[in-house]
């Protein structure tokens, strides 16, 4: 395959982006790519909202949607051909008027990003050990997170540790960091105390 700079297309850029409800389909289809009990099977979200069964995985990471024809990464499922996933997902940083809308309605639906793919997550069951049902998480072996501050959980035994007040409170041991150390920044703040004049007695 030929290198292409062309920067995306508009018409590729405007399917990924337009209006919320769009996201919310394309999030729901890629929530349920998230099929635990069939791990060897690949599959990739297409933005026009087709889902492909993986079978080839084109030069440079693309795969053919069978729907709108266009060429989907397979890491970040996005249509970028001809850039990577970093310069697309910088540029759509920079130009997704939808961003707003779409952060009001992550924040309204709790949802967190996946520290790793950046992937939408909802909480399961109001559990704070979060697992990222992206593709590209799921084949990169499998991300779990903290609901509370987001980090990158690495054992399965954190799902307890991690969460010192139990894994459904809003509280986890980063946040006891951070208030500890606030605290702590606090009480260095407060005036010293004067030392007491020595008795007189
Ligand atoms: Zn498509
Ligand atoms: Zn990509
Ligand atoms: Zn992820
Ligand atoms: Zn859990
Ligand atoms: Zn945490």
């Amino acid at each position: 395959m030929p290198k292409c700079s062309c920067p995306v297309s508009d018409h590729q850029v405007r399917g990924a982006v337009e209006g919320s409800d769009l996201w919310t389909r394309f999030l729901e289809t890629r929530a349920e790519l998230y099929r635990p009990d069939c791990p060897n099977e690949r599959k990739c979200a297409c933005p026009c909202g087709e889902v492909i069964i993986v079978e080839t995985v084109e030069d440079e990471g693309f795969v053919t949607c069978p729907s709108c024809k266009e060429k989907v990464c397979f890491k970040c499922q996005e249509r970028h051909e001809g850039s990577s996933c970093a310069a697309y997902w910088q540029w759509r940083k920079e130009n997704d008027t939808s961003d707003k809308a779409f952060e009001e309605l992550m924040s309204s639906e709790g949802w967190r990003n996946c520290p790793v793919c950046q992937a939408p997550c909802s909480r399961a069951s109001g559990c704070n050990y979060m697992t990222c049902g992206s593709m590209a998480c799921r084949n990169a072996g499998g991300t779990n997170f903290c609901y509370v501050c987001g980090e990158k959980l690495m054992l399965a035994t954190e799902h307890f540790t991690h969460f010192p007040d139990g894994m459904f409170s809003d509280y986890c041991l980063n946040k006891r960091k951070a208030s500890m150390s606030q605290l702590l920044q606090e009480f260095t703040r407060l005036p010293i105390a004067a030392p007491r004049p020595r008795s007189m007695w």
